[in-house]
């Protein structure tokens, strides 16, 4: 869950460290900013996973331009990616350790805190987690209760539906994407029932029918009579399966990461992901994570229904036959390095679905969240601008 997010570099003279970047990374800064609180300038590169940080001073009494001065040019700090940055400042105050700030806003859209480096070998060490503007969730009628989605982009623009991956839900999952097809697309992003601000609907079983249920909700509510649909994980297996009840209200489909060959192996691993016991024991954060994102008590709710769901699918869609009749221009994109399912997964949707085509990112892991936006998104939005 902790990742390395970044190197903080303190330089002279940025234009020259660029050059021995390109030289020897072959790749550009991508974004410059300035952080005024700071006094540095700020110059981003993207190294594999993680980024570099180049500060230059832009005062001769910031923190930058003391360590230049004392320490010369080098390597100043290095950050580490968190869920929830609170957590993380309250856990590591408890280990004894002190934290040189509160949570507060840093270069790159981010939250962020210091521990001291004398406590930590010399290291400035510092953690951050990226800030969002608060989506506001809305309100579709299902059954007795209410499912949570969320609107973005021009609302005379072409619909997309976009939706999440079991126990996931849009604010942890989809919302960078939804955010970046909102650009071109009216974006229309759905919290499945029990997961995320939708209701819990505690007395249902989670069945892919219901799932598929509250994508007709959703329809409903919005007068849809048509719409693109992009489903991860969990919400592609949900989009085919619309699609096939629902044809007519499907114009393109785009899945990402979908499995439907579940055999026990696959099951096990999926019921281990979903153990909220183990979870507990092993992180302080994710827990305050899940908490924030699908409430208090309903994650571990969520967690054991999605438990029940994952075993019913044993077996059930190893004889799926369905998508071979589901007509739709469909693009499955998946990932090469996928930690939950083989790429045998994309393969076998793009052998069955008589429209489809096929695209592999390299080198990205499962989580949506992590995928780099900056090749998926344009593929996808070509695949839904097609005539
Ligand atoms: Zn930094």
């Amino acid at each position: 869950m902790i990742e390395l997010d970044h190197v903080g570099i303190a330089v002279e003279d940025a234009q020259e460290v660029q050059r021995l970047f390109k030289d020897l990374l072959s790749t550009d800064v991508y974004k410059t900013e300035d952080v005024g609180s700071q006094g540095v300038r700020t110059h981003f590169i993207h190294a594999g996973s993680a980024k570099l940080e180049l500060l230059e001073s832009l005062s001769p009494d910031s923190a930058v331009a003391k360590f230049i001065a004392k320490r010369k040019e080098g390597i100043h700090h290095i950050a580490f990616k968190v869920s929830n940055i609170k957590a993380t400042w309250q856990r590591v105050k408890r280990l004894g350790y002190t934290p040189l700030n509160e949570p507060t806003p840093g270069a790159d859209n981010k939250q962020i805190f210091f521990l001291h480096p004398k406590e930590t070998h010399g290291m400035l060490i510092e953690f951050c987690q990226k800030q969002k503007l608060p989506l506001q969730a809305q309100k579709a009628p299902f059954r007795e209760g209410h499912l949570a989605y969320y609107e973005l982009g021009d609302k005379d623009a072409y619909p997309v539906v976009v939706l999440h991956g079991a126990a996931g839900c849009t604010q942890m999952e989809t919302e960078l994407l939804a955010r970046r097809l909102s650009t071109q697309f009216r974006v229309i992003a759905l919290d499945f029932a029990g997961h995320g601000q939708s209701d819990a609907f505690e007395s249902l079983t989670f069945t892919p029918d219901l799932f598929v249920d509250n994508v007709a909700a959703l329809f409903d509510h919005l007068g849809l009579s048509k719409a693109h649909v992009f489903g991860f994980s969990l919400g592609g297996f949900i989009a085919l399966s619309f699609a096939q009840k629902h044809p007519e209200k499907v114009h393109h489909l785009s899945v990402h990461a979908t499995n439907l060959i579940w055999d026990q192996k696959l099951v096990d691993l999926m019921l281990t992901r979903l153990d909220h016991k183990q979870i507990k024991e092993r992180s302080v954060e994710l827990v305050a994570y899940l908490s924030e994102m699908h409430g208090k008590d309903n994650w571990v709710l969520l967690f054991e229904r999605m438990k029940d769901y994952t075993l019913a699918l044993r077996g059930y869609l190893t004889e799926y036959s369905g998508i071979e009749k589901v007509p739709h221009q469909t693009l499955v994109s998946a990932v090469d390095k996928d930690d939950l399912f083989t790429v045998h997964s994309p393969v076998f949707l793009y052998d069955n679905l008589p429209n489809s085509s096929l695209f592999i990112l390299p080198g990205q892991r499962h989580a949506l969240q992590n995928v780099d936006l900056d090749q998926l998104v344009p593929m996808v939005t070509r695949h839904l601008s097609r005539k």
